[in-house]
């Protein structure tokens, strides 16, 4: 007989997520998710979708009509882009630095595109300069790139490349999901076309959302596709053609026609998640999204000042690393894993670790959203201490926390 007694009801540990994502959630956010549901068009429900288009245009730092959410994880947002931005046996480029580049190119080959990559070692980024030779050698139709790679920790610069892939009739894509509201990204000052994001770093929220943002010239190009589409349909001898978007549930022309006035039915919106990413929104501009920027930017260098002072070096160049996920050098006095997992089990702390040709050379410790906050960072910081000196690695005790409080002194808090 099925014993219900094996199951009882879910109760998960409290744990401090300091690793590069997912953080512990904005109590705020999952209140939001506790509201009651609403039917779909209910005028309530279709207003708080207006709402939630407004809130993350001021969240991109855009004018795009077409800002909105994918139901999904960040890569629903990415392959919505990039299954209706990408027609069979287009040229994309992908400047490769980091885990998410290779994702990139794996999602945009499963589209059928001509993927041309190229490469930095992991730690660094490009330059504009490269990208632009890179462009003029491959002569792409899209540029896709990374703009905070959590797996090295580096922030690629964008803001150059909008104006090289205008020169180049380039549509420019990125994926935010890991950068956006910790550091500072331009939607429309940068010439982004398309740009996709997460709820689960430094937005403050879980995972299940993805708020995405098209320029008018990607509403273009996927309307475009739409409209052949429509006529397709009605063709009974019609058999193939490469503007068919492949998927229903990620055809952004469908997903516009239901967030618009039109209303078309489409999918059922995913309502909790709608609610939470509408107050992940609205907590990032009740504080002010230039304050946010400067609060992960100030958690993030307590947090390197305090590793510093423990003695352990950073990976990854100063002037290209996120505000809110630091590479820490492991020592080699010490096992990665058993490091992790004493933090795990004895404080409920959990920091990240590696992979590809970082695995067992750097923890990940992120400050980001809910948890980029002081008491956070001294926690890590004084738990990762005892921790290292438990397990063999001496170092002068309290000199980390000391320096991580230098930095908020110095910076008034
Ligand atoms: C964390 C991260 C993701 C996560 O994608 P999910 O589908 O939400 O797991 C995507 N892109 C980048 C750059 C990330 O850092």
């Amino acid at each position: 007989m099925f014993d219900i007694q094996r199951y009882p009801q879910i109760n998960p540990p409290q744990r401090l997520l300091m690793g590069p994502g997912p953080i512990n959630a904005d109590p705020r956010a999952l209140r939001a998710m506790a509201s009651p549901l609403i039917g779909q068009y209910d005028p309530a429900m279709t207003g708080y979708m207006n709402e939630v288009m407004a809130l993350w245009r001021e969240i991109f730092r855009t004018q795009n009509r077409w800002t909105m959410l994918v139901d999904g994880t960040s890569r629903a947002g990415i392959e919505a882009i990039l299954l209706s931005a990408i027609r069979p046996g287009d040229r994309v480029l992908v400047p490769v630095f980091g885990r998410f580049g290779h994702l990139l190119c794996e999602i945009a080959r499963r589209c059928r595109a001509e993927v041309r990559s190229i490469d930095v070692p992991w730690g660094e980024v490009f330059s504009p300069q490269q990208i632009e030779d890179a462009i003029k050698r491959v002569r792409p139709r899209l540029l896709l790139t990374v703009h905070g790679d959590t797996s090295t920790t580096l922030l690629q610069p964008l803001d150059e490349l909008g104006d090289i892939c205008r020169r180049y009739g380039v549509l420019f894509y990125t994926d935010a999901t890991a950068s956006l509201g910790g550091n500072e990204l331009d939607t429309d000052g940068w010439g982004l076309d398309a740009v996709s994001a997460g709820l689960q770093k430094c937005l403050g929220g879980p995972s299940g959302s993805s708020p995405v943002t098209l320029s008018p010239r990607m509403e273009e190009v996927i309307r475009r596709r739409r409209r052949v589409e429509q006529g397709i349909r009605n063709d009974s001898h019609y058999d193939g053609d490469d503007e068919i978007i492949y998927s229903n549930y990620f055809d952004l022309g469908m997903i516009m026609d239901y967030w618009g006035p039109e209303r078309l039915n489409h999918h059922t919106e995913a309502t909790s998640m709608l609610f939470a990413a509408r107050e992940c929104a609205r907590i990032i501009l009740e504080e002010g999204l230039d304050n946010t920027l400067a609060r992960h930017a100030l958690h993030g260098r307590a947090l390197a000042a305090g590793i510093q002072g423990m003695g352990l070096d950073t990976f990854g160049s100063p002037a290209h690393r996120m505000s809110n996920v630091l590479g820490v050098v492991i020592p080699a006095q010490v096992h990665g894993e058993a490091v992790r997992q004493r933090l795990l089990e004895d404080f409920h702390i959990e920091i990240g670790t590696s992979f590809g040709p970082l695995q067992g050379k750097i923890w990940r410790i992120g400050t980001m959203g809910y948890n980029a906050r002081k008491d956070c960072v001294l926690q890590t910081l004084a738990a990762l201490e005892a921790v290292l000196n438990r397990l063999g690695l001496k170092t002068v005790q309290g000199a980390a926390m000391q320096a991580a409080w230098d930095i908020y002194d110095s910076a008034g808090r």
